[in-house]
């Protein structure tokens, strides 16, 4: 029975002579099968890895207890882990007469539990360092562990809050949402928000806090790690980023009042100037010569293109305190698209461009505002004109789609790239290629014609092909709707 244990086992009378043992003791001795049964111990082990201090032997006889130990011993540079027992075998008058002595090489085990202890403490290290605070709580949520991240962020020392409620960071007015946490954590796996945290000083700070569940092995939550990031600073610069920005926007709004006033101060001489050379030129006031004819021209091309910059700042401004005021009414597309093609002749002819309107009488007649459908033909127009090479075309149609009628206005000029197709209905946006550059505006125009077109339960947008031409499409809508009831 004996042989078939895996430990050692010698068994010594009084005077420390082997009485029996078995074959793994034999096993471990450098000189096995040798008979030792009746050999004083000390002479078995003199030569063996093993030293009898503090012997448990010698105690077990003196104290007729049990006794048990490990130790370890430098064997040429190698060490050898030993776990010993030693009991005590009684006579009638409970004197001890032998003593089994039992050990085992927990070499290995020992290596293990070394290696273990080495890990945890590496894991701990990283944790100290991970630069943000950590604590580890069980599932009731007391503090198991904390780092040296949480120690300084929280000012306690980890002993002292050692299997303490981890509720001793939150504030009163909170516990419902620690609650709540717990048990999303405990469902879920896992809990992130922000929150208001207390230090030992009873100073609150902002945070970010995440706790996650670690499982066992049966995928039962074993542990929570509630990690919690300190937003103190972000949340300093959160502020003075919008106190900046607060101010940088009242300096915006003072630098575009004063440009809109700038604006309105401009339209009206403009609008005498256009409508004086007009006049002029229609010599109402006197023949005038070719040169002068000419040079009137020009003044006048000019002043209006002003005047429609000018305008284009003011829509704008109205655009953006939502002040645009629309007269709804039934529109005569044919007719308005007839006036603007006249008023914009003179520059259509001086690029020797043909332009045909080809929208039909039948056509139904669009709900809009009149002068603002005027805006968004004549911008499309001034476009197609400024983005047509000399001796191109424009061409205008329109064709009724469901409810809505489709205005179609297509030139044969430099075209638009793929990329800026939507672009060019942003704000200040101009394609920075072909002509684009170098024919001026504002970049303001299709913004304008976008939000009247989609204020009229409208649609707007183009087609294009790079120096085939493009086509201008804007939708609106013949039949009067809940949209149009609410502007009139
Ligand atoms: P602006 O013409 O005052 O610059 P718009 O908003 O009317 O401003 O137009 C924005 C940009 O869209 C123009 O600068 C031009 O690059 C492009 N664009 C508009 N219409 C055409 C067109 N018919 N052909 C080619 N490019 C155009």
């Amino acid at each position: 029975m004996l042989d078939g244990i895996e430990e050692s086992i010698v068994v010594l009378d009084r005077d420390y002579r082997i009485v029996c043992y078995n074959n793994a003791f034999n096993g471990w001795l450098k000189r096995p099968k040798k008979k030792i049964i009746g050999e004083h111990c000390y002479t078995v082990i003199k030569d063996q890895p093993v030293r009898c201090s503090p012997c448990i032997v010698r105690e077990t006889f003196r104290t007729g207890q049990f006794f048990e130990t490990s130790h370890s011993h430098d064997l040429g540079g190698r060490k050898v882990h030993h776990e010993t027992n030693a009991y005590p075998i009684k006579d009638a008058n409970s004197e001890v007469k032998y003593v089994i002595y039992m050990f085992k090489d927990i070499t290995e085990r020992a290596m293990i539990e070394e290696k273990v202890r080495e890990l945890n403490k590496f894991k701990e290290k990283i944790l100290d360092n991970a630069g943000i605070a950590i604590n580890i709580l069980d599932e009731d949520g007391n503090i198991m562990n904390s780092n040296r991240g949480a120690g300084e962020l929280f000012g306690h020392a980890e002993e002292d809050i050692r299997g303490e409620p981890h509720s001793i960071f939150y504030r009163n007015e909170d516990k419902e949402l620690l609650a709540k946490a717990m048990h999303e954590v405990l469902e879920k796996g896992k809990f992130e928000s922000e929150v208001t945290l207390i230090k030992k000083n009873r100073t609150e700070f902002p945070a970010r806090l995440t706790l996650t569940t670690v499982e066992d092995d049966h995928e039962k939550p074993a542990a929570i790690i509630e990690i919690v990031d300190d937003l103190t600073q972000l949340k300093k610069a959160e502020r003075v980023i919008k106190q900046q920005l607060e101010q940088l926007k009242e300096l915006d709004t003072i630098k575009e009042e004063y440009f809109y006033s700038t604006s309105h101060e401009f339209k009206t001489p403009l609008t005498s100037i256009v409508g004086l050379t007009k006049m002029l030129l229609d010599e109402k006031v006197g023949k005038l010569n070719g040169q002068q004819k000419e040079a009137l021209n020009l003044v006048y091309c000019d002043s209006k293109r002003l005047r429609g910059a000018v305008q284009k700042i003011l829509d704008i401004a109205r655009m953006e305190s939502g002040k645009m005021i629309y007269h709804i009414d039934k529109v005569d597309l044919n007719s308005v698209m007839s006036e603007v093609l006249e008023t914009v002749g003179i520059l259509f002819e001086s690029k020797n461009l043909k332009v045909t309107n080809k929208i039909g009488g039948d056509i139904p007649h669009v709900i809009a505002d009149k002068e603002r459908i005027a805006l968004v033909i004549e911008n499309i127009i001034s476009n197609s004109i400024k983005f047509t090479p000399v001796g191109g075309r424009i061409d205008v149609t329109a064709s009724v789609e469901g409810d809505n009628v489709l205005v179609q206005i297509h030139d044969t000029g430099v075209g638009i790239p793929e990329e800026d197709k939507e672009k060019i209905f942003e704000k200040y946006y101009q394609v920075k290629s072909g002509m684009g550059e170098n024919v001026g505006g504002s970049g303001l125009g299709l913004v304008i014609c976008k939000k009247i077109v989609e204020d009229l339960g409208g649609k707007i947008w183009v087609e294009s092909k790079l120096s085939e031409g493009s086509t201008f499409n804007f939708r609106l809508p013949y039949k009067e709707s809940k949209q149009h009831i609410k502007k009139k």
